[in-house]
């Protein structure tokens, strides 16, 4: 529980900060990457999930850069899959680009993952490899076809981009929930220096909904997921749309999480710059103690919320990118 009485049951783990993608809004293309040594291992990225399973969190998400590129990384989902044959976790879950998915649904599946969130922002060849620079939309939609097989219900994310993809919204919406999968709309964050202007890409959801309302009867819904998005359903469609809208609509009174990076820092806050460092206490000693220790005082210290501003001068809010914490 933090000072505003929140329980944090949620916790966000980015496994690593590389990415086979470098997508405009996120990363530069000349990302400088740390160095594997700095890295948690597999068994500290459990050990420190099992420690906040033992604290009460319920739901784990892995996440990045991109974590299915991450090596032996099923070896985390299949022994992070333990606390949910215990009871001890409700969820497992993972954020991908959905490069390897092809490779790893079954997998996935077999660890008791059951939905997943997969991040596409067009339908269109040409502009996906120009949003992610280096990525290849026919792998990914083969890879969406092995989750759905898998039995994997899957999430789309897409971060609403002015003039880029502003005027694919409604065919994205129809294409996702035509193959019955939920569909999530995000905002840009000024996170991370990138190499255009945040200013340029910024979409406020607010007028994207009031378009999509022109078109389709959107119902509100109470529905909250453990994340961040407002959720309506589409009564033509009858599936549910997301929006997360941190630039319009501070979402911080609900939150219950916090993130993990690769290297066991414990952000309290995506927003704010304040961390934990968890990878001294698990390197310390066997057992647990310092370990438990800094995440209860950790968590005391979780802030209100945040607002960011997109500034004109292209200042990002906080210097990390989103790859350092995951989404
Ligand atoms: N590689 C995985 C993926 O593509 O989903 C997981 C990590 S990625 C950082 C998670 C999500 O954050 C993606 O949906 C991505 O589009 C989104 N994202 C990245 N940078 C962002 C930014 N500056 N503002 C809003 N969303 C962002």
């Amino acid at each position: 529980m933090d000072p505003f009485g929140r329980a944090i049951t949620y916790l966000r783990v980015s496994v690593t900060d590389r990415c086979d993608f470098r997508c405009v809004y996120c990363m530069s293309e000349d990302m400088a990457f740390l160095p594997k040594r700095d890295l948690l291992t597999l068994e500290e990225l459990d050990r420190i999930c099992s420690v906040f399973v033992g604290h009460g969190v319920r739901k784990l998400r892995i996440t990045g850069g991109e974590p299915l590129v991450r090596r032996n990384i099923m070896k985390l989902f299949g022994s992070l899959s333990r606390h949910l044959e215990t009871g001890a976790l409700d969820e497992l879950t993972v954020t991908t680009n959905g490069s390897q998915l092809a490779r790893y649904a079954t997998e996935l599946a077999a660890c008791g993952v059951k939905r997943i969130n997969v991040s596409i922002d067009t339908l269109d060849p040409d502009k996906f490899r120009r949003i992610t620079r280096w990525g290849d939309l026919a792998k990914v939609l083969h890879g969406l076809d092995a989750a759905q097989a898998a039995g994997l219900q899957v999430k789309i994310n897409a971060v609403a981009l002015k003039a880029v993809n502003e005027d694919e919204i409604e065919s994205l919406l129809a294409w996702a929930h035509g193959r019955g999968m939920d569909l999530t709309l995000i905002e840009v964050m000024p996170l991370g220096e990138i190499d255009g202007q945040r200013i340029d890409q910024f979409l406020p959801l607010s007028l994207v909904r009031a378009r999509l309302g022109a078109r389709y009867t959107l119902e509100d819904l109470e529905d909250r997921t453990g994340g961040p998005a407002r959720y309506v359903r589409v009564r033509e469609t009858g599936g549910r749309l997301g929006f997360i809208t941190p630039m319009t609509h501070n979402f911080c009174e609900s939150c219950n999480r916090v993130r993990l990076t690769c290297t066991g820092q414990l952000f309290m806050c995506l927003g704010q710059e304040d961390t934990a460092d968890l990878r001294a206490p698990v390197r310390a000693l066997e057992s647990n103690d310092l370990l438990d220790r800094a995440i209860v005082d950790a968590i005391a210290r979780k802030p209100k919320g945040h607002d960011f501003i997109i500034d004109r001068r292209n200042r990002p809010a906080v210097g990390r990118h989103m790859s350092m914490t995951g989404g």
